[in-house]
């Protein structure tokens, strides 16, 4: 049997129907593997269609944009030029017409192109979202075989083009982002008694991460800073954001942007959790009245742990004070824990006399206590560096309130390393970094859809 395909052209003003052919499908007995329709048979379908479809509306606008739009004079034709448009469908050459502007109004040029001028961007809305929607979840080289593989664009994308595609996306979103201010903080204490309660705090936390510096003259180049973070609201409804720090000249107002849009009110309290970085803390400055930093108990614990596996390895035949060694390690983590970062210090002390006496003081020096007291050394300066982001975990933890941004190590997993540090050999720009962190964030926060849609009201996107 024989299918035939044809698409029927009614046009508004009562000409008579256009029918065009447009592709031919044989089919033999019924087997599973041809009952419908094949890939390559929909893909030829489509870009056929498309084709047709498209030849017809450009016939329509040229033909309307023939005539002048205010005196209905016909316009005068120069000539005719091809232009590129790629679309989910396939690269069309789309002729374009060059017009003399009618005289009787004033203009800068004698000609123009009226297409032309449609499709400025000469790449489809719907491609360029899918474009970067798929390249924020992976490489630009998968991006291309995914598109390729599903739709008729076989050999028309290369992982460049929709690179420079997805940075064109992000600069607009990075145009759009509002200048960098000295405080974001509005109003006074006076006009935020009058509003109504503020909501639970905000729960805001901070990580920095690493990915490789990508420089054609220098292979040996190390790794730049990115800072990504998630805000999190009291119904547990979170955002992500992200960003280069070197390159970044508006982080404060981005974090802004993403507090705000999670419903910050200027009196409510926001509540940032970090590893205490001192730069992290300043980012974090003149958003808000109330922000409290507090030091992320992850760290601490996380510190504490490797040092016990480090205290195990210990080698001395001295029991009694590796045994007393793993007694105090433990005891500073619960003076911690309740915030007594005296006493913890105080006992850091006399662990740093131990280990030190194990490194050095036997006659067989023991290695791993010298790592150990290194280790214990730097706890020491963290801790006493941090002393006032130190809170009382245990009654917060009572009360539930957050103690932790374990939340940010996953969300450092999430947003930079399963797409930027996934490979050895993936080496970034600080700038293609930070812009593909700007798509990365846009899409797992669920507002990029709304962006094009705001973009480009016709829009019609998959859910
Ligand atoms: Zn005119």
């Amino acid at each position: 049997m024989k299918i035939k395909f044809q698409v029927v052209v009614e046009s508004d003003d009562s000409q008579p129907q256009i029918i065009q052919e447009i592709t031919e499908i044989e089919r033999s007995y019924l087997q599973p593997e041809n009952l419908g329709l094949s890939l390559t048979e929909a893909k030829t379908l489509l870009k056929k269609v498309q084709q047709t479809l498209v030849e017809q509306q450009i016939a329509e606008y040229e033909h309307q944009q023939n005539s002048c739009q205010h005196c209905q004079k016909k316009l005068l034709h120069k000539d005719k030029r091809t232009i590129v448009y790629r679309t989910l469908f396939g690269k069309l050459k789309l002729p374009c017409n060059r017009l003399f502007h009618c005289s009787c109004q004033k203009h800068s040029t004698r000609t123009f192109q009226p297409l032309a001028n449609l499709l400025k961007q000469r790449t489809s809305p719907e491609l360029l979202y899918l474009e970067s929607k798929f390249a924020s979840l992976m490489s630009y080289g998968l991006s291309v075989k995914l598109l390729e593989e599903l739709l008729p664009i076989e050999g028309q994308i290369n992982p460049t083009t929709v690179r420079n595609n997805v940075h064109k996306i992000a600069q607009r979103l990075e145009n759009e982002l509002g200048d960098e201010i000295d405080t974001y903080i509005e109003g006074t204490p006076r006009d935020w008694e009058q509003l109504p309660r503020p909501d639970l705090p905000l729960v805001v936390g901070v990580d920095g991460g690493y990915v490789r510096y990508y420089d054609k003259h220098n292979k040996k180049a190390g790794n730049f800073e990115v800072i990504v973070g998630k805000s999190i609201k009291a119904d547990s409804t979170s955002k992500r954001f992200g960003f280069t720090y070197s390159y970044d000249d508006k982080p404060k107002r981005r974090i802004f942007e993403v507090l705000k849009s999670q419903g910050m009110q200027p009196h409510q309290q926001v509540t940032v959790i970090s590893d205490g970085d001192e730069k992290i803390r300043e980012l974090l400055w003149g958003l808000n009245p109330s922000t409290e930093h507090i030091l992320d108990w992850f760290h601490i614990t996380m510190r504490i742990t490797v040092m016990n596996q480090m205290a195990k390895g210990l080698t001395t035949k001295d029991f009694k004070l590796r045994k007393s060694i793993k007694e105090d390690l433990t005891s500073v983590k619960w003076y911690l824990w309740h915030g007594n970062v005296y006493k913890a210090l105080q006992l850091i002390q006399y662990l740093l006399d131990d280990t030190w006496f194990l490194a050095k003081g036997e006659r067989k020096s023991c290695p791993v206590a010298l790592k150990l007291y290194d280790m214990m050394e730097k706890f020491h300066t963290y801790i006493s560096n941090n002393e006032g982001l130190i809170p009382n975990y245990g009654e917060r933890w009572r009360y539930e309130e957050s103690i932790s941004s374990s939340f940010v190590e996953s969300t450092v997993n999430q947003v930079i390393s399963k797409r930027m540090v996934k490979k050895q050999q993936m080496r970034w720009t600080p700038q293609g970094a930070h812009l593909l962190l700007q798509i990365r964030t846009q899409v797992l926060n669920g507002e990029l859809k709304e962006k094009f849609q705001h973009w480009y009201s016709g829009i019609q996107l998959n859910r």
